[in-house]
């Protein structure tokens, strides 16, 4: 169940809440958002909603049986959207690409694709700096200083930046660089991690776990939601399958369930979705025909010089083809 609660709820009124609560063998947990406040409780006993409902400095109550509460589209009406700034919107309605290398090289391939970027009316540009590499002899990223030059470039292009974050530690020197922070695959029930950015001023991308459920994608988001962020938007990445044809297996239906599952916007990740550039853009049409709310994916002027995830990273004609299809699909399907 979760209880909106007023902002200016008194320790009166939210004393007598938990009493009733207790009433009912219910276990209350206090949420403070940047939005709201809220007490997400668990319980099994049956009872009249009213009973709650009516009692001073309740907004709203709505039963939530799933594990995870919060980013459950049963108590919320409508789709969250997620406000950039400068006009830049993901969610409620709005489809948003995301595009740039999969790591960030060098100040030239930086402005190279944000020129891109420019040119193709796209806003949110991606880069790794800090990379998780199965190999420890890989590129592992350039770090902070590859951060304030990715940061610089895309602030003169008008473009807001999303970057990975792999650590704890790394988040304070990232905030001040960053616009939405980026939780890896490897990361996805890094719990601690979660909870930390649960406490930032800045949006979450949460991507799906290698052999992650949608069911564990959905907890681990609502680990960052109950820590107090509420702008937070999912990712579909492809799992890891019994199939070596390809380097992931996209999950298609975990868009569709997901968009009915909450109220967060939902991303597609079709570069490690399927690994293979030539692939991408079929992979990219299909989840924005399932009803994704944006795409996020690899591009660099010369892919196969990229020093990380080059045969999944698109040229800037492939990219370019690309955009004007998946913007055509978008708007038919908007029609249907
Ligand atoms: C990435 O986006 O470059 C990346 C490492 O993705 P994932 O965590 O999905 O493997
Ligand atoms: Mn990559």
């Amino acid at each position: 169940m979760i209880i909106q609660i007023e902002n200016t709820l008194s320790a009166e009124q939210k004393e007598n809440i938990l009493s009733q609560l207790a009433l009912i063998a219910y276990k209350a947990t206090e949420v403070q958002t940047q939005k709201g406040r809220y007490l997400v409780c668990i319980g099994k006993k049956e009872f009249d909603i009213r009973l709650i409902g009516s009692l001073k400095g309740v907004l709203d109550v709505h039963r939530v049986s799933e594990s995870y509460k919060l980013v459950s589209r049963k108590w919320k009406v409508g789709e969250s959207g997620i406000d950039l700034g400068d006009g830049v919107k993901i969610g409620d309605g709005r489809f948003a690409l995301m595009a740039g290398p999969c790591s960030i090289e060098s100040e030239e391939q930086v402005r190279k694709v944000a020129e891109h970027l420019v040119a193709n009316n796209i806003r949110i540009m991606r880069g790794g700096v800090y990379k998780p590499r199965s190999s420890p002899y890989a590129f592992r990223g350039m770090g902070m200083e590859g951060l304030k030059m990715f940061h610089r470039v895309c602030r003169e292009h008008g473009i807001k930046l999303i970057t990975e974050v792999m650590e704890l530690s790394q988040i304070a020197e990232m905030t001040d660089y960053v616009d939405v922070f980026q939780v890896g695959a490897r990361n996805s029930q890094n719990f601690n991690l979660l909870d930390e950015l649960g406490r930032v001023d800045k949006p979450v991308l949460i991507k799906r776990g290698m052999s992650g459920t949608i069911d564990e994608l959905l907890q681990s988001a609502e680990y960052i939601f109950s820590a107090g962020n509420e702008r937070l938007m999912l990712c579909e990445r492809g799992i890891r399958s019994y199939e070596t044809a390809y380097r992931n297996t996209f999950d298609i239906n975990a868009i569709a369930v997901l968009k009915e599952k909450t109220h967060l916007p939902v991303i597609a990740d079709p570069s490690h979705g399927i690994g293979l550039r030539e692939h991408v853009p079929a992979i990219a049409l299909a989840a924005a025909a399932a009803g994704a709310d944006g795409v996020i994916y690899e591009v660099h002027e010369k892919p196969e010089e990229a020093l990380s995830d080059a045969q999944q990273t698109l040229n800037f004609a492939e990219s370019e083809l690309m955009i004007r299809k998946v913007r055509l699909l978008r708007d038919a399907v908007g029609l249907m």
